[in-house]
């Protein structure tokens, strides 16, 4: 699990970006995080990674307080927005990159690689550079990045919305199929409500970094905490 305790930032020491946040993801969840521009969901996330500071309150990551936790020990995967692949080393390079400063054996690493892009249908493509790629080629490199990893924590920041509306909802299925199947605890950051509603298990309602709601995407359709929620995700008044 992953457990946040009245959790605040700032970034300056004066105003709160993230705003005594008390949120429990269970493990195998699928967990959306969402709402406007600035609300504050890239700090939460980049904060459960070590990424950021936490400036109030506790994380835990399983039952270890990890506020002073390196990133590099927290045994979780981030995909980023824009995907960052290396140009120059191949598809494969780029999925096993991370593996390499754990200990893993090469021919481990050439098995997890050849399982992870077989999953996401990324088998004949291993030896191309990312520039060879389609959008939603490359970014299912950047997922098979995270899932070679075997971490059981998956941290994703809107990861699909440099695609078209056809191929993100091809991906958020994929994305869900992998996730269940491989029991990953998962939290998914987006400003897009579809997604919020059709892939969380649970979700997140964040404004001005502060929760205004969580629960299953149908109660909070069915029953919105405030108008600032029925307005976001539009359900009637
Ligand atoms: P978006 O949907 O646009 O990605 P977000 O919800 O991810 O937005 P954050 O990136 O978490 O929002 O930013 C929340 C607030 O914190 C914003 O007001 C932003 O300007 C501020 N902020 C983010 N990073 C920093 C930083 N490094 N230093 C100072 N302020 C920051
Ligand atoms: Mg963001």
């Amino acid at each position: 699990r992953v457990e946040l305790r009245n959790v605040t930032k700032s970034y300056d020491g004066k105003s709160d970006v993230i705003n005594e946040i008390d949120v429990t993801i269970e493990p195998g969840e699928f967990f959306v995080l969402v709402g406007p521009s600035g609300c504050g969901k890239s700090t939460m996330l980049r904060m459960i990674a070590g990424l950021e500071d936490i400036s109030k309150g506790e994380l835990y990551i399983g039952d270890v307080l990890s506020n002073q936790l390196p990133a590099s020990q927290r045994n979780l995967s981030m995909v980023f927005q824009n995907y960052a692949l290396y140009p120059h080393l191949s598809v494969e390079q780029n999925i096993t990159f991370g593996l390499h400063t754990k200990k893993i054996s090469k021919s481990e690493q050439k098995k997890r690689c050849i399982e992870t892009a077989e999953m996401l249908g990324l088998s004949d493509l291993l030896d191309r550079k990312p520039r060879q790629l389609s959008g939603g080629q490359r970014q299912r490199v950047a997922l098979a990045r995270a899932i070679v990893t075997h971490a059981p924590i998956c941290l994703m920041d809107e990861p699909l919305s440099n695609l078209d509306a056809k191929l993100r909802a091809k991906m958020r299925s994929e994305i869900r199929q992998i996730q269940r199947k491989l029991g990953i605890t998962m939290v998914y950051v987006t400003h897009d409500q579809t997604e919020a509603m059709t892939m969380g298990d649970r979700m997140m309602i964040l404004h001005n970094g502060k929760i205004q709601q969580i629960g299953r995407p149908i109660d909070i359709y069915n029953s919105p905490a405030n108008t600032f929620v029925a307005s976001f995700i539009g359900a009637p008044p």
